[in-house]
């Protein structure tokens, strides 16, 4: 499957491609992207095109920087992506819209995560796009992290 063209501009604070334009947003504080169905106001993460329950389109909506650790896994099996290794994911309770996702933890830190814990979302430069480039991607750390 090849990369949407989207997926190759830079975005401002970075010299180099982010991930995926439709799964967050960089800046300060940078902002998880998602879906809003346009009939019944359920919200996404990913924006799926249509509404699984009422098959209406969605429109592109904020979710939201801040959540608590729901649970999370530290992954110590080869690293696809030029991730680091270990890394560690988790699903994260968003504040805003109730949504859990699963997502990517800090990169630097895969090891010093609770339960319940609170987060904030951030971004940087970790790994690559599959091609080899190196890209931004975003990713969860502790809210009272100083970074
Ligand atoms: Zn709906």
């Amino acid at each position: 499957m090849s990369a949407p063209a989207q997926m190759r501009e830079p975005i401002a604070g970075h010299d180099v491609a982010h991930i995926a334009a439709h799964l967050f947003r960089a800046g300060e504080p940078p902002v998880l992207l998602g879906g809003r169905c346009r009939d019944c106001a359920r919200t996404f993460f990913p924006q799926p095109r249509f509404c699984p329950d009422c098959l209406e389109e969605t429109t592109r909506c904020e979710l939201g920087s801040h959540g608590s650790l729901y649970s999370y896994a530290v992954v110590r099996t080869r690293a696809p992506f030029g991730l680091p290794q270990p890394y560690a994911v988790g699903y994260v309770d968003l504040d805003e819209c109730g949504l859990r996702v699963f997502a990517l933890l800090d990169p630097q830190r895969p090891e010093r995560f609770t339960i319940g814990q609170r987060l904030r979302l951030s971004c940087g430069v970790v790994g690559e796009d599959g091609q080899g480039n190196p890209c931004v991607r975003p990713y969860f750390v502790a809210e009272d992290l100083d970074r």
